[in-house]
C-alpha cells in the first residue's frame, strides 16, 4: 500500500538517544506528526494520559489486539505497547508524513505490513558510551542498567535489517542526519509530483 505520506519509523536501544532525537525532529518539523502509542506500562514521573501514552490495562490492551485495532504491537521489558492502526492510516491517507518511536520488533513488523515505511535505526558510538549515559540519566539502578545493556546488545543486533543507521556520537550531527533522511523522502519522484504538481504540469511532465 503506498499512501501520500511517508511513514518513518525510528529504533535504537534505550540509552541512543531517541527520544530527544525525536524530540527536536518534531519541533523543527511541523508536517510531521508523532503517533501516541499504547502500553500497559505505568505511567513515570510527569506523564500524561494521551501525551506521551495511552495508558490502559491489560485486558483493554488484549481486547485491542482482538479487534485489530493495532498496526502492531510487542512485549518490551515485560509491558505490552502498540500502534493503533486507525491514527496512522488517517494520517498518512491525508498526506501527513507520520513518525513513530517504537521498538525493533514493531519497526520489523511494519516494514512486512508497510514495505514502503522507511526504517531509522540509531546507534550509540560505542558499548561504553552507551552505558555512561545510562548511568548519567541516574534513573536506573546498576542491575537495571546492565540488563539495558543486555537488551541492548540483542536489539542492535538488527539494525542491519534497517534502511538507514545513524550513529548519535554528537547530537546535532545526528539531528542533521535524522533531517536529511526525512528530508530525502520528499524529494523523491512520486512525492514531488504529488506536492508540485503545478511545475510538473508547466513542464509537460504528467
Ligand atoms: P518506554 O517504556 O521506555 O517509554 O519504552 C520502552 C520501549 O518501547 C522503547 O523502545 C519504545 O520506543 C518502545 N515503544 C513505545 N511505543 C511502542 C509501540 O507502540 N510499539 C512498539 N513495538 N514499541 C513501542
Amino acid at each position: 500500500m503506498e499512501t501520500p505520506g511517508n511513514l518513518f519509523v525510528v529504533a535504537a536501544p534505550s540509552g541512543a538517544g531517541k527520544s530527544s532525537l525525536v524530540k527536536a525532529l518534531l519541533e523543527l518539523d511541523s508536517h510531521l506528526a508523532v503517533s501516541i502509542s499504547h502500553t500497559t506500562r505505568k505511567a513515570r514521573g510527569q506523564e500524561q494520559h494521551g501525551r506521551e501514552y495511552w495508558f490502559i490495562d491489560e485486558p483493554e490492551f488484549r481486547a485491542k489486539i482482538e479487534h485489530g485495532d493495532f498496526f502492531e504491537w510487542a512485549e518490551v521489558h515485560g509491558n505490552l505497547y502498540g500502534t493503533s492502526r486507525k491514527a496512522i492510516e488517517t494520517r498518512l491517507a491525508a498526506g501527513e508524513d507520520v513518525v513513530l518511536e517504537i521498538d525493533f520488533q514493531g519497526a520489523l513488523q511494519i516494514k512486512e505490513l508497510f514495505p514502503h515505511a522507511v526504517l531509522i535505526f540509531i546507534l550509540p558510538p560505542s558499548w561504553d558510551e552507551l552505558r555512561q549515559r545510562l548511568q548519567r540519566r541516574g534513573e536506573d539502578h546498576p542491575e537495571v542498567i546492565e540488563q539495558r545493556m543486555a537488551n541492548a546488545r540483542e536489539e542492535v543486533s538488527q539494525a542491519r535489517h534497517f534502511d538507514f543507521v545513524i550513529i548519535n556520537s554528537l547530537f546535532e550531527t545526528a539531528l542533521f542526519d535524522l533531517k536529511t533522511v526525512v528530508h530525502s523522502q520528499r524529494l523523491k519522484y512520486v512525492a514531488q509530483m504529488r506536492n508540485k504538481s503545478q511545475v510538473f504540469a508547466a513542464l509537460d511532465l504528467v
